[in-house]
């Protein structure tokens, strides 16, 4: 099994250390080539800024190549500016933001949604499939609505924190800024559903 992470902003090294500690095999993206041949079977959007990341995406030529991955089924875990691109509406979206993200993941995500005091945060929460973990929110967005499709998997104050839909996981807060690498276990798992499914 090998994980793609994109790499062009944002907290990527941080979900490299959680693979590395797990023993999975990885695979930076940064440019258009280093998504040929399909050679990763699951890929990790970190978290940064969305809208740099989202023009980033174009101006490097991986946005079209990998949203069509993901729509072919590549499972995908999204945390926060990750979330913020998966998602098919954003709310607060910055300039033409709305252009750029992949909209593949029926919900609405209200960005920098816990405004300015509450900036960063932290708390143990529950996830389901998952259990009790360390949860880190930092500028972070959360679930407004959720489609049909779409399962939460964890709620915080009543506003939804995590959420699945088929190959697409996302997180609003941070597991890769923590020592526990459950959720990482979980969506690996996904992967190797996935890949047995292909087989
Ligand atoms: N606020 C950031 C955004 O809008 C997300 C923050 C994060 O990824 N930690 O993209």
């Amino acid at each position: 099994m090998k994980i793609g992470i994109l790499a062009v902003q944002g907290a990527f090294a941080e979900h490299e250390r959680c693979l590395e500690k797990l023993g999975i095999t990885f695979m930076e993206i940064r440019k258009a080539e280093d998504l040929q041949n399909h050679s990763f079977d699951g890929l990790i959007l970190p978290g940064g800024e969305s809208t740099v990341m989202g023009k980033l995406l174009h101006d490097l030529e991986l946005f079209e190549p990998m949203k069509a991955m993901i729509k072919n089924g590549l499972p995908v875990f999204g945390t926060c500016a990750g979330l913020l691109l998966l998602a098919k509406s954003i709310e607060n979206a910055e300039g033409n933001q709305e252009d750029s993200h992949f909209a593949c993941m029926d919900m609405v995500a209200k960005r920098n949604a816990y405004g300015r005091q509450l900036g960063s945060f932290s708390l143990i929460g529950e996830m389901e499939g998952v259990g009790k973990i360390p949860m880190v929110f930092i500028r972070a967005p959360y679930i407004a609505a959720l489609g049909k499709g779409v399962t939460p998997l964890a709620e915080v104050e009543g506003k939804i924190v995590a959420a699945r839909e088929g190959n697409l996981l996302v997180t609003a807060f941070h597991p890769e800024l923590t020592e526990n690498l459950a959720v990482h276990k979980y969506f690996l798992q996904m992967v190797e559903n996935r890949r047995e499914s292909l087989h």
